[in-house]
């Protein structure tokens, strides 16, 4: 089966590796901005793996650049491991040349301050009541067009969205008639002795970090002020951690996907100092997505951070300590409440010596594999775009078992107030 995997960087890494152990995968073809990350890593994978790799430049924002490739490569799947901005871009080019597609985070627009998005975005925030700069309505949108196509697109394949989702099918499935309440719990008790640094794209998580929070409950969405709720929890194999509560894009899908659910919160964990460096940089203007003049030339104050701060993909060798990422489920079986727990325990550096990448791309990269090869395989094979909790769960759950993510079932977990 042809893949081709867009991007390269530290999700990508590790959803290549994953997809070099998959024989599934019999040609991948490795294409991104900068080509020479690509035949960096081909140089590395090449001779572990019985799957042909080649190499290509492609500007994923560039319907033609794009189109012109799968042309010529004729991919059965598309894996856009890029950045949120080129999902409808690249979505729009596999219609084009009839490639399913996948990817790991909903569409985001670059430029926030372009009139024409503006007046869909505020119009979204008054029927909605989330002022999210994402949402999933764009990619929905598609859902006609893939039919037609008889093309699959699988949305949000990461751990959370991804994972986080399939668990939620899993807790269904198995576990309850209804379920009621989902808390998704984030926890990074990874350290990498920076002061400050992001854990993937800072662009993307320095936006998700300072923007309002919000939840689902009782049919609407509740909007907090950024880091407004706080809560403790302690993690497995992690400890204690002061949590808050944010937005995040898989809510939008579990509240339309499961049935008879009442509320669903997203919690991250973050330090002081974290939190401290991003407010300080959020008040000097430096988390600004507008361009604006500095020494004759336009700037944008976020993508000049982003070069100044350490390169995620190179926090790999430094970063010791584990993530904790599941979530609560509380709800019925046979006519009684009960709770539980499912999650995944991933440490740093057992991810950094298996991939050369740390566990935050790992459990989006080992994902990221696992949801491409449902697609490419046929195991998950229905028409359309789809957000990963409406397939039957049991097969991918067994994939996170077998590559590398095996998770863990608590009946009897401690619940978040
Ligand atoms: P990186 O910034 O490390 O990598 C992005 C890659 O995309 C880089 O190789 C970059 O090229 C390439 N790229 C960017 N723009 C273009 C373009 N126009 N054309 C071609 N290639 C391009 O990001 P991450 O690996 O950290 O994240 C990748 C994706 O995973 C993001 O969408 C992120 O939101 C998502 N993610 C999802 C998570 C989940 O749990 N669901 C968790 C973490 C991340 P270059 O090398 O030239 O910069």
């Amino acid at each position: 089966m042809k893949l081709m995997v867009i991007g390269c960087g530290g999700v990508a890494t590790v959803a290549i590796y994953k997809c070099c152990e998959n024989p599934i995968f019999t040609e991948i073809l490795l294409a991104s901005r900068t080509v020479s990350k690509c035949d960096a890593l081909k140089e590395k994978l090449q001779s572990k793996t019985k799957a042909k790799i080649t190499t290509a430049t492609v500007d994923a924002d560039s319907f033609d650049s794009l189109v012109s490739l799968m042309k010529e490569f004729k991919p059965h799947t598309v894996l856009n491991v890029a950045l949120p901005y080129q999902d409808l871009t690249i979505m729009d080019a596999c219609l084009e040349c009839g490639a399913n597609y996948v990817d790991t985070a909903n569409y985001e627009a670059e430029d926030t301050e372009d009139p024409v998005w503006r007046a869909q975005y505020e119009k979204r925030c008054k029927e909605k009541g989330f002022t999210a700069y994402f949402d999933y309505s764009y990619q929905w949108a598609y859902d006609e067009k893939f039919k037609k196509a008889g093309l699959t697109a699988l949305l949000g394949t990461g751990f959370d969205p991804g994972v986080t989702q399939v668990f939620s099918a899993y807790a269904l499935k198995h576990y309850f008639d209804e379920i009621n309440y989902i808390d998704i719990l984030d926890c990074n008790g990874g350290d990498h002795g920076y002061a400050f640094a992001t854990n993937f794209n800072p662009e993307i998580n320095l936006r998700e970090v300072s923007a309002n929070g919000s939840y689902w409950e009782n049919g609407h969405w509740v909007e907090t002020k950024p880091m407004e709720i706080k809560r403790e929890y302690d993690f497995a194999e992690v400890g204690k951690k002061d949590m808050y509560l944010l937005h995040h894009e898989e809510i939008e899908s579990l509240a339309k996907n499961i049935p008879g659910i009442k509320r669903i919160r997203f919690f991250m964990t973050f330090g002081q100092s974290y939190l401290t460096h991003m407010k300080c940089l959020e008040n000097v203007g430096m988390l600004r997505t507008d361009p604006v003049m500095f020494e004759g030339r336009e700037i944008v104050p976020i993508k000049f951070l982003k070069a100044l701060l350490p390169d995620p993909a190179s926090l790999g060798p430094r970063t010791k300590g584990k993530t904790n990422i599941g979530c609560i489920f509380t709800g019925i079986k046979d006519g009684k409440e009960k709770t539980i727990y499912i999650y995944n325990v991933c440490d740093h550096e057992a991810s950094y010596k298996e991939t050369g990448a740390q566990a935050i791309s790992y459990t989006t990269g080992v994902p990221a594999m696992i949801g491409t090869a449902m697609v490419a395989s046929g195991t998950w094979a229905k028409t359309g775009v789809f957000n990963v909790e409406e397939f039957d769960p049991d097969p991918y759950m067994e994939a996170l078992n077998k590559y590398g993510l095996p998770w863990v079932v608590d009946e009897n977990p401690k619940t978040v107030e």
